[in-house]
């Protein structure tokens, strides 16, 4: 099997089961508990956090275990939204293209009185500083702005974005769960705030993540109960999972360069080669964007008919259009980048980790356009394209 959706998990490392084997089997104390077996607990979770903490470029103190990505997302927006409207400020940005952690927690809280504004993401998936600091005001409460996207794996000019918050004053959130692991990130010198981050999305286990949090920040609970993390998340700590993520980023951390020249050449082989199939077209920005990630839309074709025919040949991989939560929707960020519905519906995400090799991207070059002809061959939509009943939107 060729694994190639790793945006929508990977496989843990052997460097994190070995981590977390140990406190699933003898060292199972509570790290609350006094006595020596919690005590070795204590000590995991500390040593995890001080790591992380490490990588981030942040204190430990700033880091909140979460049950990974969503509520990170959660806890960071719903945080500076609560804090802000007790000073009178009721005004969010974020983009079209967030992962709906993020946008579903904005909706709910545009349900309670919040005014919502999605920076657009552009054709090349990016956001422009120029559009955030024209959508800013003086009841703006938070921006959050995601380091990568998940799906055409743009990256977003978060330096920049951080700057404009921090000298206008406003709290600023990144979604960072494609991005850790995979790009360098160091939260003092990208001006952020509150980051979110998941370990399985770096070979680490699912159920599992951080919010970091700048020292000062207000956060408001979404778990009351114990005093863990400060009294900011209560609920007996996952030390197995917190020690897997550790052990998982600093791997990831350490070979991060190798790993990207690795990834980019893959990636770039895939994307040349992917677009030698007619009326095909890449989405998001050739070069601003992860090492790992290649989107492209076929005109005339069901991304969820692709999908099936490259599992039974033995390729994992993802469409946008996301039959799979059982709506037909087609991808909401390939919509707000501009992608007709009909192309939306026709595409499909590959996104690698190191662990792939060049020849399973050969196999893929030579699979997927006999996949997408065969396709073609029995679709309404192309036979007409192909009588030109229809115009080609893809040239
Ligand atoms: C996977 C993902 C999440 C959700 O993380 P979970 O740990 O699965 O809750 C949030 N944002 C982005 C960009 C993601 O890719």
């Amino acid at each position: 099997m060729i694994y190639t959706d790793n945006a929508a998990t990977t496989r843990m490392s052997k460097t994190a089961i070995d981590a977390m084997t140990p406190y699933l089997d003898t060292i199972y104390g509570n790290p609350s508990s006094l006595h020596s077996a919690g005590q070795e607990a204590a000590e995991a979770l500390l040593a995890s956090r001080k790591t992380v903490a490490e990588i981030l470029g942040c204190n430990a103190s700033e880091i909140y275990f979460t049950s990974g990505g969503s509520e990170a997302d959660n806890q960071a927006i719903v945080s500076a939204a609560l804090y802000g409207e007790r000073k009178g400020k009721k005004h969010i940005i974020s983009t079209a293209i967030e992962h709906h952690a993020v946008l579903h927690t904005l909706k709910r809280l545009e349900k309670q009185g919040f005014e919502i504004t999605l920076l657009d993401a552009h054709e090349d998936g990016i956001v422009r500083t120029e559009e955030l600091i024209d959508a800013i005001r003086a009841d703006t409460a938070l921006v959050t702005v995601m380091y990568a996207n998940n799906e055409i794996g743009t990256i977003q000019p978060i330096k920049e974005i951080g700057a404009i918050c921090r000298e206008k004053g406003i709290p600023f959130h990144t979604d960072a769960v494609q991005a850790v692991g995979h790009i360098d990130i160091d939260v003092n010198r990208d001006n952020i705030d509150m980051l979110s981050l998941s370990a399985h999305k770096f070979h680490g286990p699912k159920g599992i993540g951080v919010l970091y949090a700048k020292k000062g920040t207000v956060l408001t609970n979404l778990i009351d109960g114990g005093a863990q993390e400060r009294g900011k998340r209560a609920g007996t700590e996952n030390i197995p999972a917190i020690a897997g993520m550790a052990a998982a980023l600093k791997e990831a951390t350490e070979h991060l360069d190798k790993n990207a020249a690795k990834l980019t050449e893959m990636r770039d082989r895939l994307i040349e080669g992917l677009l030698k199939i007619p009326h095909t077209i890449l989405n998001g920005d050739v070069a601003k964007r992860l090492p790992g990630n290649v989107n492209v839309c076929f005109e005339g074709i069901e991304g969820e008919s692709l999908l099936l025919l490259l599992d039974a040949k033995g390729i994992c991989a993802s469409s946008g259009s996301a039959c799979t939560s059982g709506s037909l929707d087609p991808s909401h960020v390939l919509l707000a980048i501009g992608r007709p519905h009909e192309i939306a519906h026709g595409s499909l995400r590959l996104s690698l980790s190191e662990e792939n090799t060049p020849e399973e991207i050969e196999y893929i070059i030579k699979t997927v356009p006999e996949v997408v002809s065969y396709l073609r061959n029995m679709s309404p939509v192309w036979n007409d394209l192909q009588k030109g009943e229809k115009n080609y939107v893809i040239q």
